[in-house]
């Protein structure tokens, strides 16, 4: 493949974020020519301050019933969780018709059959590459706790807790003492919490990133600094 003018690598990954630069560990440690090209460095853009979490407890999946009636508010928001430009809806539309259509209750549970199996082999992946890459030290394996404002919004939580708990994943809910040691000094506003104790974040992702990086360049992996305007297909 020739991925810049006077430069040919067997494989070529664009962008050296979290997932660029796993796949390109990956891939080095399995003895291919990898190279990750990236327009500012590794790990220097959403990789570097994410919420450091490693989430393999979240595996309900966004599509789910009812999702739909929260588009137009979130829509509305601009501090919402979805942006859409309007020049843009016409082309993401036919998507968003699969999206809705893959929260049918007769497809939710194999969305999240599928998305608990990933999360096992994800949080199984992570703990291997960690260990090869030395980086163990810098995961955290203090649990999360959610917590709910109102008993209305706990109650709505719980058909999400007994998905997750047919899926083996394991949480309390607490309140009361067992809240407040959790959480010391918690505003009384937040009436319950769930403890998840299988949530893990790492200290800094950028420097876990680095350090995978560093790794990956252990085993043969390169790094290009250079944007990517053009992917092209059929020349050798
Ligand atoms: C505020 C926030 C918090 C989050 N918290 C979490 C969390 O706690 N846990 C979690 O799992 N996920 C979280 N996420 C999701 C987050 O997106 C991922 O965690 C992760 O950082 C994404 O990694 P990435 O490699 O896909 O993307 P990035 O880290 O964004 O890497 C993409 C790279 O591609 C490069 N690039 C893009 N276009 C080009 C081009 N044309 N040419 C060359 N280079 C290019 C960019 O420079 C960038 O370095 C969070 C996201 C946000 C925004």
């Amino acid at each position: 493949m020739v991925a810049a003018p006077n430069q040919t690598v067997d494989i070529a990954i664009i962008g050296g974020g979290i997932i660029g630069i796993c796949i390109a560990a990956y891939l080095a440690e399995a003895g291919r020519n990898v190279t990750i090209f990236d327009r500012t460095g590794i790990c220097e853009e959403t990789s570097s301050g994410n919420a450091a979490a490693l989430a393999f407890s979240d595996v309900l999946p966004l599509a789910h019933k009812g999702m739909i009636r929260h588009l137009p508010k979130w829509l509305a928001d601009p501090l919402g969780p979805l942006s859409i430009p309007p020049a843009y809806l016409s082309k993401l539309l036919p998507w968003l018709i699969r999206f809705w259509r893959a929260g049918r209750s007769d497809r939710y549970e194999a969305s999240l059959a599928a998305q608990a199996g990933m999360m096992r082999l994800a949080e199984a992946e992570w703990a291997g590459l960690m260990a090869r890459s030395g980086t163990e030290n810098m995961l955290r394996e203090d649990g999360s706790l959610e917590l709910y404002e109102s008993e209305a919004e706990f109650k709505a939580s719980l058909p999400g807790w007994a998905a997750r708990q047919r899926f083996g994943i394991g949480f309390s809910h607490v309140e009361g003492d067992a809240l407040a040691a959790l959480q010391p000094g918690l505003s009384p506003r937040f009436v319950k919490g769930t403890f998840v104790p299988g949530w893990k974040t790492v200290t800094d992702p950028k420097l876990l990133g680095k350090a995978i990086w560093a790794y990956a360049e252990t085993k043969g992996a390169r790094f290009e600094k250079a944007r990517i305007d053009h992917v092209g297909a059929g020349q050798d």
